[in-house]
């Protein structure tokens, strides 16, 4: 661990952990891999995790139990440690023990960070939170628990080690917490792959009703709440289709809105090789990475599609005036 970062840690009586609002697989991967290896290291130490309530199948993670969702309770840390977040805002509810704690650190791995913390270790090119966590440990003397949690993180951010940020760096840690004796195929398949029957059907729907955009370049589709409540869904549900729309042969971009309160959709994008869709983002008030990022609108589907069609025009011919 850096210096300075060793050093908060040291120095603190009391760590909250905290993440993003909607935690995925790293969010959670991150923190409780942060928490468990504090703990072991320290246990002298308070350590809590305050988090969002998260998908039913990311409790499998050892030390999910413990895991409050309550931001009222009123209490304070010395120390505040915020994972997988780009910017204050992304705390939601949680931002209370940023703002209580005497110090803070920010561990992270998005593009848009905003450096909001006392120290940030931001490294945009890591494939995940848990990643850049990792990369400052020991592996060879880490618990178990620790590796399942930075594992699945790691499995996630990088849709089992085939998108884009998965690293050098990424594979050697993955073997080292491999070599922990992790069940990694459990892992990969409970929590990755496997779906519900209502998200299945939810998958089914939005690839049913998906229209292409920009000549064939984007492809997208926008799930209302009723629709989502159809399939017997909810707006926790939305993992992996996304991921299926980006696979449309010549597709570069892929978009999906999902309603997650009355007129507030949800933004989700990806893309393969050429779009910058966190430039998008930002016009969003939403931030992420290169090649995935995300966001909300108020503009009512039809148009909210249409505005993002024409910013990936746009970068498309740019990239074509640049001859990339
Ligand atoms: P997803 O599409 O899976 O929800 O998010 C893709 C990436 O974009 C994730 O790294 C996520 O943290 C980021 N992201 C998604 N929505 C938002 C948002 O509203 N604001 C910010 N800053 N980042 C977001
Ligand atoms: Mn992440």
């Amino acid at each position: 661990m850096e210096q300075r970062i060793e050093a908060r840690i040291a120095a603190a009586a009391s760590i909250a952990i905290v993440g993003h609002v909607h935690p995925d697989g790293d969010c959670l991967g991150s923190c409780l891999g942060m928490y468990h290896y504090l703990r072991g290291r320290c246990p002298e130490k308070t350590i809590q995790v305050y988090l969002e309530p998260f998908p039913k199948r990311l409790g499998i993670l050892p030390g999910a139990d413990q895991i409050s969702h309550n931001f009222t309770d009123g209490k304070s840390y010395s120390l505040c440690l915020c994972m997988d977040t780009a910017d204050r805002e992304r705390l939601g509810g949680a931002s209370v023990y940023l703002d209580r704690a005497d110090h803070s650190i920010c561990m992270d791995h998005h593009i848009t960070n905003t450096r909001f913390a006392e120290e940030n270790l931001v490294e945009p090119w890591a494939s995940s939170a848990s990643e850049v966590a990792a990369a400052r440990m020991d592996l060879t003397k880490i618990s178990r628990e620790t590796a399942e949690c930075l594992y699945l993180g790691i499995v996630h951010d990088t849709g089992v080690f085939r998108h884009s940020n998965t690293g050098e760096r990424t594979m050697r840690i993955a073997g080292a917490l491999v070599a922990k004796g992790i069940p990694f195929s459990q892992i990969i398949e409970h929590t990755f792959y496997e779906k519900s029957l209502a998200q299945n059907r939810v998958i089914g729907y939005s690839l049913m009703n998906a229209r292409l955009y920009c000549g064939g370049n984007m492809i997208g589709c926008a799930l209302s709440e009723s629709k989502i409540r159809q399939c017997g869904a909810t707006p926790m549900d939305m993992d992996g289709i996304i991921d299926l729309m980006r696979e449309t042969e010549n597709v570069e971009t892929a978009v999906l809105l999902y309603e997650t309160e009355p007129g507030s959709w949800k933004i989700s994008m990806r893309s393969n090789e050429i779009v910058d869709v966190s430039r998008i983002a930002r016009h969003f008030g939403g931030g992420g990475h290169v090649r995935a990022a995300g966001g909300r609108s108020t503009s009512g589907p039809d148009q909210t599609l249409e505005e993002i069609a024409a910013e990936v025009n746009q970068q498309l011919q740019e990239a074509e005036q640049s001859g990339s």
